[in-house]
């Protein structure tokens, strides 16, 4: 029995056998070809066979618009004039895999040519191309394995694709060796409940087949675990499926403290789902998201429909709308500069809203016309407006003057930028709340462009100097009597969620899946616990001491 270290995602506990993300295929040599055309031109049609009775098979076993896509993988590979192409390299004396390598390439290139739906397709051939090179190389093929048996992946990290297309009934839990707590694999696992250690050193010697545990709350992978360890884990996961079943009751502490559970959402699509699994209102809503892609400003009449609808799934709560925040990872054509050298520094969020008055005035007016609407038509929904983005108080105060002369009642900022935290107890005089964006806060701190790989290690919440910028809002706002949430990931982690509670923060906003994790776990502690390992946290030197500080202080 041995231990591997990683950072967990989520709480949860999964025993199963490994199985190998394969790496991606080494390209085909250019060796010429050895023995006899006709030979080498049966093993690749068996090859293309082969491929495409699995892609269609995969096909069945999804259904619905994954089903159509494979099919239409499946169609593509026995395509005969695809065959007729590689045939012919062979013939003019390439090896096989270099013939099925420059033959799909070539037929890409024509599909591209001719444009519309083919031309959409073509990008799966290659694929297509991948599996038939690996089944004549005799490795499995490049991407997520399948299996009948349920099993925990092993990859370096996952695409988004890749996570997003995961077989919840198969895959138990993830193993990275890369990626950080705001990595996409952590983001989507916790969005799809998949427990995930991620930046797992070691994680690429494991091998198939091989047994481990994972524990998400501890961060730890188990190789070979014995009987004692496996008990231990099999009680845990009961205790996690009772827990995941409890009665959905609001957000408090062992001692009734209260703090709300709210949802992030980015369409109003999503509000069923969320009210089902206890949110008890709005803590984010990314309006951006609805209009990613548009050329040009949303009309009032059309943000109107889409804040009313949810507005309407909320009635008699709270929910907190974030004006647009384009800009950076999330760029918006009517809103964003073209070319700046650091855009996440550059005019994004409320900066870019203020060089473009009349796209906020009308934003604020559709909100305001949606609430009007909703409270004519029964029980009317508590409405809070942020801004993105805000630098001090004197944007602050800018805001609050803008968006009040709109007629919106309630109106907050996000404490995303280290400027505005530092002028905490002024921010909280000038407005109704603060809501703090963590992943901005942790990327403007650590001076850490958040979407860099290179620099994902520094992207962590449990920075003692984070937590510092923080516990400065949460004071803020006691002494104010002014409400201060978190809507960054760090809300849905639920150790952190506890130390979060205990710098002062009174609301927990996340990805709707999370809040089952971070009920449980805030039920566990009372205030006093609560601030005891914020202290602990804050008096530790980096984030993992931080981590590693509440980890050991965790028991209530
Ligand atoms: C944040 O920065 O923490 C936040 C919630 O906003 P976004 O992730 O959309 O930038
Ligand atoms: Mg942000």
């Amino acid at each position: 029995m041995s231990e591997l270290h990683g950072i967990g995602v989520g709480r949860a506990v999964a025993v199963g056998p490994v199985l190998r993300m394969a790496e991606p295929l080494a390209p085909p040599s250019d060796a010429p070809l050895e023995g006899s055309p006709d030979a080498a031109i049966e093993s690749v049609a068996a090859a293309v066979a082969a491929v495409a009775e699995d892609l269609e098979l995969r096909g069945e076993v999804a259904g619905g618009e994954a089903k159509a896509v494979l099919e239409a993988q499946a169609l593509m590979a026995k395509d005969p004039s695809l065959q007729d192409l590689v045939a012919g390299r062979i013939r003019d004396g390439a090896n096989p895999e270099r013939a099925v390598f420059d033959a799909f390439e070539e037929f890409r290139q024509m599909l591209e040519g001719l444009g519309g739906y083919l031309a959409e397709r073509s990008a799966d051939l290659g694929d297509v191309a991948q599996r038939i090179i690996a089944r004549l190389r005799g490795v499995p093929a490049p991407g997520v394995p399948t299996s009948d048996e349920p099993f925990i992946l092993v990859a370096t990290d996952l695409a988004p694709a890749d996570t997003a297309l995961l077989d919840l009934d198969v895959v138990l839990g993830l193993v990275t060796s890369e990626g950080g707590p705001t990595s996409h694999t952590a983001i989507l696992a916790r969005a799809r409940a998949i427990p995930a250690i991620v930046g797992v050193a070691g994680a690429l010697e494991l091998r198939d087949g091989q047994r481990v545990v994972l524990d998400a709350a501890a961060g730890t992978v188990t190789v070979d675990p014995d009987q004692q360890t496996l008990d231990t884990a099999a009680i845990r996961i009961k205790e996690l499926a009772e827990r995941a079943a409890a009665p959905v009751t609001p957000g408090a502490l062992a001692d009734g403290t209260k703090v709300a559970l709210l949802a992030n959402l980015g369409t109003p699509a999503e509000a069923a789902a969320a009210v089902e699994l206890g949110a008890e209102g709005v803590g984010l809503f990314r309006t951006e998201f609805l209009f990613l892609g548009h050329e040009t400003a949303p009309t009032v009449a059309e943000q109107t429909a889409q804040y009313r609808a949810l507005l309407e799934a909320f009635r008699g709560k709270k929910v907190v709308v974030r004006c647009l925040d384009a800009g950076a990872d999330k760029p918006l054509a009517f809103l964003t500069p073209d070319a700046e050298e650091n855009p996440a520094l550059g005019l994004r969020g409320l900066r870019a809203l203020r060089a473009h008055e009349e796209v906020l005035r009308d934003q604020l007016t559709a909100l305001r016309d949606a609430e009007a609407e909703v409270a004519r038509s029964g029980e009317p929904a508590d409405l809070w407006v942020m801004a993105p983005m805000v630098a001090d108080v004197a944007e602050t105060e800018w805001f609050v003057d803008f968006a009040g002369e709109l007629g919106l009642a309630t109106v907050g900022v996000m404490a995303e930028v280290p400027s505005l935290a530092l002028q905490s107890e002024q921010v909280l005089a000038s407005c109704a709340f603060v809501s703090i964006g963590t992943n901005d806060l942790t990327q403007y701190t650590m001076a850490a462009d958040r979407l860099l790989g290179s620099v994902a290690s520094y992207q962590d919440p449990w920075h003692p100097a984070v937590l510092r910028l923080i516990r400065m809002l949460g004071e803020a706002g006691a002494a104010t009597g002014r409400p201060v949430g978190v809507c960054g990931e760090a809300a849905a982690d639920p150790q952190l969620a506890v130390v979060l509670v205990g710098l002062g923060v009174t609301s927990l906003s996340m990805t709707p899946a999370a809040l089952a994790d971070v009920r449980a776990e805030l039920a566990l502690h009372d205030l006093d616990h609560a601030r005891e390992l914020a202290a602990a946290a804050l008096a530790a030197p980096t984030a993992e001491a931080a981590r590693a500080a509440v980890t050991a202080a965790h028991v209530p």
